[in-house]
């Protein structure tokens, strides 16, 4: 149990470490206001990993930094919605607050080290310095943790790489070294944008086996935000899949990978290969979000679109199994699920 979670009250402690709801978000554009994200609800436990799934343009790298306000703003406005962090607004708080909670209590991994070091410094110095914003201790304190940091992640000779500046490392070891940084204040929550993409495929593993050991030392949940269904497999327990800055799909992994629900999620899985079924790609492009189309967002792409997929608002998330819910009308009244479980369509695509 981290420090944080030692201080919480009871009541806190009943409450999720994170809870997003109705988080919408548009940018003005030279062509007039883009939602991003629209309606977007999920909850973070603590101490567990929660992936935002979904390709790009669905919404999920918004969804993260709108969390801490880390979108420009302008062009970025957070039009309605909330992201409590024990029952505490981030949305609604000060710059000066919100910092105070970035890199504390909620820290930042973002796919590219190389923007996330300052090349001027030594790697020892940076981490140091990450843990003095944070807690008010002497140099050869700081120097310490920074050292333990660099132990737990993986540095080899710590002692002496301390002094190393970031270009004289690997790509996976620059990732290692900010996630030492990210551990600087033991974050409640660590939100993980893309974090291995930059890597090649062995340097991945080895970063997707350090997070999940971290997150088991220090108690602490994981945001993950990524397009790779292999990473979602390696450390999720829940799945959260985003299309076209919606909600498709919410479940715990092991439902939405045993029975993917929504027609989108089905075919993000009919991209992988080795699942018993053969590859497919998803044709078409994602809607405009100037302007969407009413209906369910993912309508023009789906095979078992019908004709109320192409009016009104986009299906709520029905009940599927114990976590698992779709936006998809074959999980509402009068619908077929079964249907879309079998791969029989009934719809036309075109309505
Ligand atoms: S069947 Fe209709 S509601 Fe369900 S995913 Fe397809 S278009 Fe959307």
């Amino acid at each position: 149990m981290s420090q944080h979670q030692r201080g919480a009250t009871e009541t806190q402690q009943e409450l999720s470490l994170l809870s997003v709801r109705d988080l919408t978000v548009e940018f003005e554009t030279d062509r007039g206001p883009l939602r991003a994200v629209d309606g977007v609800d999920f909850d973070v436990e603590r101490g567990e990993t929660v992936c935002l799934v979904g390709e790009s343009g669905s919404g999920k790298t918004v969804t993260a930094e709108t969390i801490t306000k880390l979108i420009r703003m302008p062009p970025g406005r957070i039009v309605r919605g909330v992201a409590e962090l024990d029952g505490r607004d981030l949305l609604s708080l000060s710059e000066r607050d919100l910092r105070a909670i970035r890199g504390d209590r909620i820290a930042h991994v973002f796919q590219d080290p190389q923007h996330a070091l300052n090349h001027c410094y030594t790697v020892g110095w940076q981490i140091r310095e990450a843990i003095q914003v944070h807690e008010d201790v002497s140099d050869a304190a700081a120097r310490e943790r920074a050292l333990t940091l660099l132990n737990q992640v993986g540095i080899p000779d710590a002692t002496t790489r301390y002094d190393d500046y970031p270009h004289e490392f690997s790509g996976g070891m620059k990732q290692r070294i900010v996630v030492a940084m990210a551990l600087a204040a033991t974050p409640d929550l660590l939100i993980a944008d893309e974090p291995t993409t930059a890597l090649d495929v062995t340097i991945q593993a080895q970063l997707l086996d350090l997070l999940e050991s971290i997150q088991t030392e220090y108690d602490m949940a994981i945001l993950l935000i990524t397009h790779d269904l292999g990473v979602v497999a390696e450390l999720a327990d829940r799945v959260v899949v985003l299309y076209a800055g919606k909600v498709m799909e919410r479940g715990s992994v092991y439902e939405v990978f045993d029975t993917p629900a929504h027609p989108y999620t089905q075919v993000l899985f009919d991209c992988l290969p080795g699942r018993g079924r053969p590859l497919r790609s998803i044709g078409g492009t994602l809607p405009d979000l100037h302007d969407p189309p009413p209906g369910c967002r993912f309508a023009s792409r789906c095979e078992y679109a019908r004709k109320e997929c192409h009016t009104g608002d986009q299906p709520p998330l029905y009940d599927v199994a114990d976590a698992q819910t779709a936006s998809c009308v074959y999980y509402g009244p009068g619908g077929d699920p079964d249907a879309l479980r079998n791969g029989q369509s009934e719809g036309d695509p075109d309505g």
